[in-house]
This record gives structure tokens, C-alpha cells and sequence, in this order.
């Protein structure tokens, strides 16, 4: 196949136009830091004007109740989610602490809202004094908007409400503790430091380093135990168990699980451990390629360690398929996202207008726009990447709404809003130059499929546009494209060199090869971590956990040696105490397996045979346009023909596996 795109097309538009200074996304209130005090004022009041119309009933006669709660939603969820994206990575501190600030206010005015009996009791009564103007829709958004409010301790009497705030407030802390010290380096001591010629910082558990007493050492001490960081732990999951109890809860995992696809604790469980059975027979193999590439060295292979495992399965895939970081020459930024804009072109009939942002309409930095147009000309959103990894940016690689999609009053739709933020460059790399490694180019197009996500988006409510749906939904159109990238036909498309050369097919093979090489063992290792979260936020675990009973060191030792007893690791091994989901994923972090599994089942049944379907494009486009409008279960059901229970979700990983190994052989074949 041959690629029609010139090389460089995106960037021959990309034009700086100097206007006079607009303000952020557009918004004139925002050119100075002081707008959002303007921005705030603006919001409250709007807000309050339509809390008086949904509880007094003074708003349009037959504009349903939901519907204006939502307004009040998108009122405050557009200024809100903005001041969240500008707090976490605008390059001037003046505009990030005045957003944070905002933030501040919008979190309180959230949080009274969410306390009001009133709104709570208006909305419940909509569902049968208004049940002539609602339809499925509005009646889904109701019982999402109530489930909210009652997550929120609303319908609790007034000694119980006040319990919950202040066990709000407590988990916020605990967790706002804990996440501060998750990256924190641990150090060596000065002996240790001569001893090995060494400097004083452990910042990964997982040095590339060929002496096995260090790595030992490394892992040992990245993962030592800290007082501070159990004692936070500890207090994060009791005082979840509490507000989960309070809230008429088994536990908090029960409590996170309502909507989610697989619906209960204890599927999710069944999940997890079929995982676990699946993947048993997966290790023995992968160990032995492990001890291969070890062979003459004085290594402990019987059971092998955690830290001896990472260290030779990276020395078997370098021998295997070389340095495949050497490949960065094929992932030219513009290439990649020329290849990107192709794929969608064929899949959705949809294209980029990429452009440099006007002044003021973004922060400072290597940023660039795009709007998404579909075949009629018409606007469907716009999307701003930030490319430069700076020290002012507090989170990695991840995506923002900065404004969800809306059906308007006047029958238009609100265009969405997002942010990409990726760490690829320094301030000093021109973007026209920027070269991605292999596994950049993939969070692209990770995250490129959740803006795309995003720009579907046709709901009637922006309480359930795009990604505002489930977390287990919310990943399948990010991992679906990891998919597309992992395709020889793909990678041979969107991979030239600066002379326009597409990637060897050896070259394509080995990198696909090689990212699945010991996903087996991998798999397993995620299924551990999330049983782990599962577990520490269960009805057994979480009250012995909160009482000291046993630590969360204990916990995860012995879970591992249900999960993966081959590795070894100790049993004073301190991972949770370094495990930064847990705050914002807590009882939900094996989203990323089920996630991973749906797209595989829909990349196999809808575009493994041919991922340019025009046909099938626009029928996952459809899915994806309802955001969470339906359960996930529905809008699977609509894409597979059948929504798929944990037994399926769990023999799609190991499908999924399986032609892993089969590519992995027939690659390996023909070094
Ligand atoms: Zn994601």
C-alpha cells in the first residue's frame, strides 16, 4: 500500500497569525490572570440564577427539569474543567495560581450544590410530574444526576451529612499526602554511594544495570517502607470504608462499581481471578527466555526475582530485535500525525485544520491547534497539543476537556474543547524537527483517540458527552487505537524517514514484536496491582487495613503469590506505598484490563481485516458519539452485537495474547 500524503502537508499550514491578543480558548475575559476572578463572579451567578429556575420553577415552560439542571452542569463544568487544565500546565505562574484559585471556589460551589436537598428533590419529582417530556435520554441523565447527588450524602440526615463532609475532607487529604511522595526518590548512604561508585538518588526501582547485587539494592530501597506513606495509605482507605458504610455500602469497591461494565464487586473479581487462571501457563515460557539471555551469568534464577526479571527481559528484547529507539527516525511528530489524520479521514470522514494558536488564545510553549471538520464543512471541536515537557506542567502525558459537546437551546451543538498534553520535546526543539520515540508515538495515539472521543460527541446532555462516561468505557477508544497503531499495514503508512522512505516491513515487525514480547507475564502483573486496589478497598480487607491488622505491604506480598508466584520479591516490599492511582482510581484501576480487552474484541470483529472500513468507521463513530448517554454495556452490545460478560473479557486478553506469541515467533523466525 502507498501513502498519498505529501510529507510535511499538516505544518505547510501551520502559520503563526499575529491578531491583536485574544484571551484563553478564545474567552476575552481571560487575556490577564484577573479574568478569572471575572470568570468565577460570572459562573456563580449564573449558576445560582438557574438553581432558583430548577427549584422554583420559573425556567422555560417546557424545558424538563434535567435539562436545566444540566445548564447548571455545563455553567460550571466549562470554567471548572478549564481552570483544572490551566492550574495543572500553564507556563505562566500568574495564570496558573489565579486559575487554582478559581478552582477553590468552583470545588466549594460544587460541593454546596451537590448538598442541595432542594435540586435532588426537584429532579426526583421531574421524573413523574414531567414524565410526558422525557424520553430514555433524560431519564438516563436523572438517574445519573441523582446517583451524584446521593454519592454526595445529599438524602442523609444532617448529623450523618456532616460526617460525610468531614470524611470528605479527610480522604482529600489522605490522598492528596499520599500522592505527593509517590515519585519521591529514596537515597543511598554514603557508604553505599562509595561502595558502588554511585550518587545519591534512587529514582527508579529499575536501573539498566548488569552487577545483580545493585539492582537488588535499586529496588530494595525505591521500594523500602515509609512510615508517612502507610500512615497516609491507611488513612485514605478507612476513611473511604467509612463514607462507604455511611452511604449504605458494603464497601467502598462496591460503592465505585454502579455503571461500570462488568457492574459488581464481585464480577470484578471473577474477572481478575479468571485472569489469573487464563494467564497461568503463560509464565513458564517467558521465565525460560528470561534465564536464556542470563545464560553464563551468576544470577539466582530459582525463583527468579522481580528486579532480575526486568533486567533480562530488557536484555532479551535488545538481543532479539536490537534497540528499537533507533526507529525514532521513522516517527517524525508531523508524520505521525499526518498518519493519524489519514486513519480517521478513512474511518470517520473527518479532518484536521491544523494551525499555531493566535496570541493569548494558549499559554507560551511549543502548542499547536487543530480543529476537526467533518465532510460537511462544519466544525466538530478543536484540539490544542502541548508538546513541551517543562517544569511548570504537573502531569504527564494526558488529555483534558476544557468543554464538553451540548445540544443547545437553539438546536446547535456546544463544539468540545480539548487539551493534549504530552512530555515530547524541550523548549529549544522547533516543532517542524521533533522526532517521537516508538512508545511516544503510541501515548499519541492513546490519547489522540480519546480527543477524537471528544469530538464525536453528539449528546444531548454534556453531563454524558465523550469521555464523561464510565472509566472502563471512557478507555476503550484510547486502547482501540494503540491497536491500530500495533498494525504492520498502519505502522508501514505513518512511518517515513525524512526522505519520505516508509519503515522496512522487518523494521515494523520487530517493534510490534518486541512490544509484545512477555505480555503475558505483564498482563498478570497489572491483574495483581488492580486485585490489589480491588481488595484493599473490599468489605474483608479495607477494616483490617484502617485497624493496623495488616499492612499494605502484607496485603500485596500475598496477593502476589496468588497472581504471580513465579517472581520473587520479598516480602517487605513497599509497592503500594509508590502506587499513585490508588488516589484517583481507587477500587477501579482494572479499568485498564477491561478496557484493553473490549478493544481487542472490537478491533478483531470490526477492523482487524481491514482497519480503513469506511462501514465499520462510522459505526463505532456512532457508539462513540453517545459518550455514556447509554450503559456500557449497550453501547458494547452495539459495536460487538453482543455485550460481552467477565469470561469473555478475560479469553480476549488471552486471544489477544495468543497472536501476540504467533507474530512474535514468525518475527524472531526470520533474525
Ligand atoms: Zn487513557
Amino acid at each position: 500500500m502507498k501513502s498519498k500524503i505529501p510529507l510535511f502537508a499538516a505544518f505547510q499550514r501551520l502559520q503563526k497569525i499575529t491578531t491583536k491578543s485574544t484571551g484563553l480558548f478564545g474567552n476575552p475575559v481571560l487575556s490577564t490572570p484577573d479574568g478569572f476572578q471575572k470568570l468565577t463572579i460570572d459562573v456563580e451567578n449564573k449558576a445560582y440564577k438557574l438553581v432558583d429556575q430548577i427549584i422554583n420553577k420559573t425556567g422555560p415552560k417546557d424545558k424538563p427539569t434535567v435539562a436545566l439542571v444540566d445548564d447548571l452542569s455545563n455553567v460550571i463544568c466549562s470554567a471548572a474543567d478549564l481552570a483544572e487544565c490551566v492550574r495543572n500546565i500553564h507556563s505562566d505562574g500568574a495564570f496558573a495560581s489565579a486559575a487554582n484559585e478559581s478552582m477553590r471556589i468552583f470545588t466549594n460551589l460544587v460541593e454546596t450544590l451537590n448538598t442541595n436537598t432542594a435540586l435532588l428533590n426537584a429532579l426526583k419529582k421531574s421524573l413523574i410530574t414531567e414524565s410526558h417530556l422525557l424520553d430514555d435520554t433524560d431519564k438516563r441523565n436523572i438517574d445519573l444526576f441523582i446517583h451524584d447527588f446521593e454519592q454526595s450524602g445529599v438524602g442523609l440526615p444532617d448529623k450523618e451529612k456532616k460526617e460525610f463532609v468531614s470524611l470528605s475532607n479527610e480522604i482529600f487529604h489522605y490522598a492528596s499526602i499520599f500522592s505527593k511522595n509517590t515519585d519521591k526518590p529514596s537515597l543511598f548512604t554514603e557508604e553505599e554511594q562509595k561502595e558502588y561508585g554511585i550518587g545519591p538518588l534512587v529514582d527508579t526501582p529499575y536501573p539498566h544495570i548488569a552487577d545483580p547485587e545493585l539492582r537488588k539494592l535499586f529496588f530494595n530501597r525505591f521500594y523500602q517502607h515509609s512510615d508517612e506513606q502507610e500512615h497516609a495509605l491507611r488513612g485514605l482507605i478507612g476513611t473511604r470504608h467509612m463514607l462507604a458504610n455511611l452511604t449504605g455500602h458494603e464497601s467502598f469497591a462496591h460503592r465505585a462499581q454502579p455503571f461500570s461494565l462488568l457492574g459488581t464487586y464481585e464480577n470484578t473479581i471473577k474477572f481478575l481471578e479468571g485472569i489469573i487462571k487464563t494467564f497461568s501457563n503463560t509464565v513458564e515460557p517467558e521465565l525460560n527466555l528470561v534465564k536464556e539471555a542470563f545464560h553464563g551469568q551468576k544470577v539466582e534464577l530459582n525463583p527468579i526475582s522481580e528486579w532480575d526479571y526486568s533486567y533480562g527481559s530488557s536484555l532479551y528484547r535488545q538481543r532479539l530485535f536490537g534497540f528499537t529507539g533507533l526507529l525514532s527516525k521513522y516517527f517524525h511528530f508531523e508524520t505521525i500525525l499526518c498518519g493519524f489524520e489519514m486513519i480517521v479521514k478513512k474511518l470517520y470522514g473527518i479532518r484536521f485544520e491544523t494551525s499555531l494558536p493566535i496570541n493569548g488564545e494558549i499559554w507560551d510553549g511549543k502548542v499547536i491547534k487543530i480543529n476537526v471538520i467533518d465532510e460537511n464543512s462544519n466544525l466538530l471541536g478543536t484540539i490544542y497539543i502541548d508538546l513541551e515537557d517543562r517544569e511548570t506542567k504537573l502531569t504527564g502525558d494526558c488529555h483534558y476537556t476544557v468543554r464538553c459537546s451540548k445540544e443547545l437551546d437553539n438546536g446547535e451543538f456546544q463544539t468540545p474543547i480539548v487539551v493534549l498534553s504530552l512530555d515530547a520535546c524541550d523548549s529549544e526543539t522547533e516543532i517542524e524537527n521533533l522526532t517521537l520515540s516508538p512508545h511516544m508515538a503510541e501515548t499519541f495515539f492513546h490519547e489522540m483517540g480519546h480527543a477524537i472521543h471528544s469530538m464525536l460527541g453528539r449528546t444531548r446532555y454534556q453531563h454524558t458527552a465523550g469521555t464523561r462516561c464510565p472509566t472502563d468505557m471512557a478507555e476503550v477508544p484510547s486502547n482501540l487505537m494503540e491497536f491500530f497503531f500495533n498494525d504492520m499495514r498502519i505502522l508501514k503508512l505513518i512511518c517515513k524517514d525524512s526522505s519520505g522512505r516508509s519503515i522496512r516491513d522487518d523494521e515494523a515487525e520487530a517493534l510490534i514484536a518486541s512490544r509484545s514480547l512477555f505480555s503475558g507475564v505483564e498482563t498478570l502483573q497489572q491483574t495483581h496491582y488492580a486485585l490489589f486496589d480491588l481488595l484493599a478497598h473490599g468489605p474483608e480487607y479495607a477494616p483490617m487495613i484502617a485497624n493496623g491488622k495488616i499492612t499494605t505491604t502484607e496485603l500485596f506480598a500475598k496477593i502476589g503469590k496468588k497472581a504471580l508466584p513465579q517472581i520473587g520479591r520479598g516480602e517487605n516490599v513497599a509497592w503500594p506505598q509508590r502506587f499513585s492511582h490508588i488516589g484517583p482510581y481507587g477500587a477501579k484501576y482494572y479499568s485498564y484490563l477491561v478496557a484493553k480487552a473490549s478493544a481487542s474484541l472490537i478491533w478483531e470483529k470490526c477492523f482487524r481485516e481491514d482497519p480503513f472500513s469506511r462501514k465499520r468507521g462510522l459505526a463505532w463513530a456512532k457508539v462513540q458519539s453517545y459518550g455514556g448517554e447509554l450503559p456500557s454495556s449497550d453501547l458494547l452490545g452495539i459495536a460487538l452485537q453482543k455485550a460481552p460478560i467477565a469470561t469473555d473479557l478475560c479469553q480476549a486478553l488471552h486471544s489477544n495474547y495468543s497472536r501476540n506469541m504467533e507474530l512474535i515467533k514468525d518475527s524472531s523466525s526470520k533474525m
